[in-house]
Parts: structure tokens; sequence; C-alpha cells
């Protein structure tokens, strides 16, 4: 027993180099992969089972004690979204305010919520450490979408992007990604809830049943909240252990039990690690493509320099998984006299057959922010570019913009909006690059 947080716990006393501590210090609050806090506690959103049931036992509970507590937090935290040990029935009255001491339940902070007439709904969310990131929810009639951030901006910089006018500052954490569904379904007011469906009989809490609706008030019908895209601000795949974990505590049938299917993960092709993707999360694939020739796609997504149309391509037919039925999207923004021509769609249409990729697409009407350098198609010549691709036997929807009114479209989500002088961005998107290699 000891009254530290361990080193399996991936923190412990912090080893200073070139130096020596005589005594170590503890330093509670720091947690692997956990924003630290300035009151100490440590944030449990985010840590699955087995670290939580570390944390508890370095906490000084017994190995025993410590895994209990943890399946039952665990439930708790993800599958009922509880955030007070004080309202966790099955777990002792003398135990609550203990774990409550030592521990915290987080979700980012609301800075902004803002409701669009069109039903959408955008939140400006805070880390703990005061970074300013964004959510986005889209009603629809058979279905409601959380388009989830993965990175407080983005490293890389597609021309006609506005988070990409943004400098990378950081990933967020597996807490901060899932804690966004979290959110959500707080301000949706979707929790389950009912009596717990297991009983861990321990013979010291007395388990206390709760009983206001029959079924558990498990089932995922009548929710808003159906569907996540991994669509916010960042490229996913430059976070990908924590999007994995994250995406993987929302799979959980014990955690958010969403299905995989209900889940799209979109990068701008990050080829490396595109078959993880499949193989390790397995969620549905979005690639933002863009543009069918070398020229357009690398001036309008940069990173084709380095992972050009076909070896993406070639990646996207290899990814585990991909089948008929379960179909990769590509994304393309509608960009007037850039990437908009019947040229255009008819290459569009022979490259995805080339690759015998079983795919659909969706065309995105281009969003204007303050100091882009395009504009969106017009909406005849979006009509026109979708039938070429749908009499070529792809589908291609156009997406309907929405949320407007309050910069929830796609690929506006940039916190601070202030607007950079066309030659400031051209030194950005110079760094950017640079940084890429
Ligand atoms: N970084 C990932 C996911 C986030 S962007 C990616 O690039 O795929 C989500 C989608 O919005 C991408 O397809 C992106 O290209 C698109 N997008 C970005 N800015 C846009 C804009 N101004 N108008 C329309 N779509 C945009
Ligand atoms: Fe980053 Fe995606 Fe925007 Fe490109 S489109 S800059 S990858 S967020």
């Amino acid at each position: 027993m000891t009254d530290t947080i361990s080193s399996s716990a991936g923190a412990g006393p912090m080893p200073i180099p070139g130096h020596i501590d005589p005594v170590p210090v503890p330093r509670p609050g720091i947690v692997e992969g956990v924003t630290p806090r300035e009151d100490g506690r440590v944030d449990l959103m985010g840590l699955p089972r087995k670290r939580i049931a570390d944390l508890f036992e370095s906490a000084g509970l017994d190995l025993k004690a410590a895994k209990l507590r943890a399946k039952q937090v665990y439930h708790w935290i993800y599958h009922r979204g509880v955030i007070e040990f004080e309202a966790m029935t099955d777990i002792a009255k003398t135990m609550r305010p203990w774990l409550a001491e030592r521990f915290v339940i987080g979700r980012p902070e609301i800075v902004e919520a803002q409701h669009s007439s069109d039903g959408t709904r955008k939140w400006l969310l805070r880390t703990a450490d005061a970074h300013d990131f964004e959510m986005v929810f889209i009603p629809d009639a058979d279905r409601g979408t959380l388009c989830v951030s993965s990175q407080v901006g983005c490293t890389l910089n597609c021309r006609f992007c506005h988070t990409g006018t943004m400098r990378l500052v950081r990933n967020l954490t597996v807490g901060e990604i899932v804690g966004q569904v979290m959110l959500a379904r707080d301000a949706l007011g979707e929790w389950p809830k009912g009596r717990m469906d297991f009983a861990f009989g321990d013979g010291v809490d007395g388990a206390e049943a709760e009983s206001d609706d029959e079924d558990g008030g498990y089932s995922a019908d009548g929710r808003l909240l159906t569907n996540i895209v991994m669509m916010g601000m960042g490229e996913p795949l430059y976070n990908f252990d924590n999007v994995r974990d994250a995406l993987k505590l929302v799979m959980d049938g014990d955690g958010l039990a969403l299905s995989k299917r209900r889940i799209t993960l979109s990068t701008s092709g990050v080829i490396p690690q595109m078959a993880r993707c499949g193989e390790e999360i397995g969620v549905n694939l979005a690639v933002s493509l863009h543009a069918v020739t070398k020229d357009v796609r690398d001036e309008i997504v940069p990173i084709n320099k380095k992972y050009g149309i076909e070896d993406l391509l070639q990646a996207c037919a290899d990814y585990p998984g991909a089948s008929n039925a379960r179909r990769i999207t590509f994304e393309y923004v509608m960009l007037k006299d850039k990437n908009d021509s019947d040229e255009d769609a008819r290459e569009l249409v022979r490259l995805l057959k080339q690759f015998n990729l079983p795919a659909k697409v969706n065309l995105i009407p281009f969003n204007p922010w303050p100091g882009a350098q395009y504009e969106c198609s017009t909406p005849e010549r979006i009509k026109a570019f979708s039938d070429i691709v749908f009499k070529g036997g792809i589908s291609a929807p156009v997406r309907t913009p929405r949320g407007r009114d309050i910069d929830a479209a796609c690929g506006q989500l940039k916190t601070a909006a202030e607007k950079k002088s066309r030659a400031e961005l051209e030194r950005l998107y110079a760094e950017k690059e640079v940084a890429l290699g």
C-alpha cells in the first residue's frame, strides 16, 4: 500500500536530469496522458478500466478492491455519464468522499454554446490548460451527427480550410476527445437513467437499484446523437493513439456503446496510419480527396506532395473492412474553377474505378471564411459534377451546408476568428510545409 500515484500509472516522482532528489517528491496530479489540474486531483475521464484500477491501487486500495471499484466507476463514467462520485449508488457511502478527494470526472469546459436556426449546435470548449477547440452537433431527420475535434489547430494547411490557418497547439488527450461525446450527451440529456444492469454484491455497498424505467434505458432508440464523425478540428491520424483509445471507449458495450458502423474518421490522407485505422479502430473511413490531378491537389491539400493520389487510392483499396456494404467516402470540396470541371468529374470516376473502390463521393459546397482565396462553385456546376459522377455509377450526394449562421459549417471550425493578411497566411503555410518535411 502506498500513498502516492505509482509509476505503473505512468507517473510518480519525476526524475530531474542531472540532479538526484534526496527525498523523492510525489506529484500526485501528474499522470501520463491526463491534463494536470490545478487542484492536484486526477481526472479519470478518458482512462480505461485497467488504468483506473492502477490509480486506485496506488492510492491505497488493495488489488481486488481496486479492480472492483474501477469496474464500477468505469460503468458510471462512460455508460451512465455520472460525474459525481456521490451519485455512484453501488459504492459504499464512506468510499465516495475518499474518491472525490483524489479524483475527478471531468468534462471540457464550455466557453460558449450556440444554436443555429436549422438546429445545428456548436460549442466552444476549453481544456484544463486553457486551449480552445470546437464541437458541432448536426441533427437530421433520421440521425444526429456529432462532429468531434482531435487536435487544437492542425499541422496541415489545406488552403480552403479555416482550421489550416491555425498553428497546431497540441493533440487533444483521450479524455478531451471522448469528453466531447460525453458533453454532447449531457447537453442532449441522453444518458440511460435506468437501474444498473449488473450487481457486484461485495456485501459492503448494498447496491441501491434505481427503478425509473423497466428496460434500464440502454436502448439507443430515439436518441438524438446516433453518429460520430472525426471531422472537427485537426487531423485525427496525426493523433492516432489518442483517437483510437477515445473511440474504443465510445464503442465499448459497457462504455458509450456506439456501433463502429456509426463512426466515421476523416483523414486528409495520412497513408502510413490508414491500415492501422482499419485494423485497430475499425470505423468507417472518409478521405478528403478534393482533387484528381497532382497539380491541383498539391495546391489545395499540400500533404499530397508527401502522399500522392495514386498511393492514397491504393491505401483506400487496401483499407481493412472496406466493402460494398461499407464503402469509403471521398470528400470533395467544390471550388469554383479549381476542381469542378466536367473533366475533373470524369477523372474522379475513372480513378475510383481504376482502383476498384467501394466508394461514395460527398460533394461539399465550399464554406468561405474571411481571407479565403477560393469561391464556392455555382449550384449548376455542382449539379452537373454530381450528375457525371452518378452516371459513372457512384453515388455523389451534395452535402447541405448546416449551421452557417453560427459558423458551424464544415471546415469553419476555428476558435479565434481573427483575420490574417495574405502575407501572414503564406508565411504560416510555408512554415507548416517545412515542418511536414
Ligand atoms: N483533417 C481531417 C478532418 C477534419 S476536416 C480531414 O482533412 O479530412 C473535415 C472535412 O471538412 C474535410 O473533408 C475538409 O477537407 C473539409 N473542409 C475543410 N474546410 C472546408 C471548407 N471551408 N469548406 C468545405 N469543406 C471544408
Ligand atoms: Fe487540417 Fe483537415 Fe483542415 Fe486540412 S482540412 S487543414 S487536414 S483540418
